[in-house]
């Protein structure tokens, strides 16, 4: 039997998975993915952060706990630095593998990659080479599946740009899936805007994808949009922002008010810096540049389902009697 490594459902999961899948199992690795985060996943991450913690951290920390408690040999936690040339990540990525050694102290081994597309792209090469080779595997192989993985990648944000989830990749060729379908025809349409660990996780985001569907509405997320129209909005900003999250949601903000849509919510994390400043410039942005009615929905481990619910109704119906108007 191979070595099993296990993969935390949270952070960027939600943006890489088909590409550490592909390859670590091209490599004969058995992968154990924590589920998807509940009450008590999130409890258990609160208990062992620092106080100050976003909430996207703590959640993190929930679902390492669980792999190691399900017994796997080893983690995969990369060291994302930079994922897009003189971009970079939130500093709490760069720490993370740190943080979370220390947090857990010796009770799990850690395979941590470093990613830094600003330094070299060379460096990502060597340092996949390593994984693999501590898997015991030949350049050549490794060469291989990290080629395989790379396609599946784009074959992954192709099927998220087509308007799709990544829930109904993840479940292709299952026969159900696991995003609710609208009622019927949507007659809203609703730009979302947020980290994708944020927007992706029923949790984080309280569930508000399948809510807004289920109240009738099209949910458009930043993956959807094209990215060159992304990095052309965001180039519009005076001063060049270099947080790869929070450059993405500026320009999708800013491409929604150019589109046909009823309204805008972004869904913040509490205890996210970067989000802090971004929503501020959101905030402005959709304002001065068009009339579409925005919400910011901030969320932490103690909101409350009600009052979520609350909100996003009072927004859909205030969205519907523009309609009418
Ligand atoms: S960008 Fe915000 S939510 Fe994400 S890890 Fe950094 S502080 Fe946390």
């Amino acid at each position: 039997m191979g070595t099993i490594v296990g993969i935390p459902r949270a952070l960027a999961y939600h943006d890489y998975f088909p590409l550490w899948k592909v390859f670590l199992s091209s490599l004969g690795a058995e992968l154990a993915v924590s589920p998807p985060t509940s009450r008590a996943i999130v409890n258990e991450g609160v208990r062992l952060a620092v106080d100050g913690t976003c909430l996207p951290v703590k959640i993190f920390y929930g679902h390492v706990s669980w792999l190691i408690q399900a017994g796997v040999d080893s983690i995969f936690l990369p060291r994302l630095i930079s994922v897009a040339p003189k971009e970079y990540i939130c500093p709490k990525f760069m720490g993370l593998p740190d943080m979370t050694a220390a947090a857990f102290g010796s009770q799990a081994r850690f395979i941590s990659p470093v990613v830094n597309l600003t330094r070299s792209p060379g460096l990502l090469h060597r340092e996949m080479e390593g994984v693999g080779k501590g898997l015991g595997y030949s350049a050549r192989e490794i060469r291989k599946a990290w080629d395989q993985a790379a396609a599946a990648q784009r074959d992954y944000e192709s099927f998220l740009q087509q308007g799709n989830w990544p829930a109904e990749y993840h479940c292709r060729g299952a026969t159900e899936v696991a995003v609710d379908k609208p009622p019927g025809a949507p007659d809203l349409r609703i730009g979302l805007l947020g980290h994708n660990y944020v927007v992706y996780d029923s949790f984080a985001s309280m569930d508000a994808v399948s809510r807004l569907r289920a109240m009738g509405a099209q949910v458009l997320t930043v993956d959807m949009l094209s990215p060159v129209k992304i990095e052309a909005q965001a180039a519009r900003w005076p001063k060049r922002m270099f947080w790869t999250s929070g450059r993405r949601i500026l320009g999708a903000a800013w491409e929604y008010t150019e589109m046909p849509v009823d309204g805008i919510i972004y869904i913040t994390a509490f205890g996210c810096g970067t989000d802090s400043l971004t929503a501020e410039l959101v905030e402005r942005t959709v304002r001065r540049q068009s009339r579409i009615p925005q919400l910011i929905l901030n969320i932490d481990e103690h909101t409350g389902e009600a009052g979520v619910v609350t909100r996003l109704e009072a927004f859909v119906d205030m969205l519907r009697w523009r309609r009418t108007r």
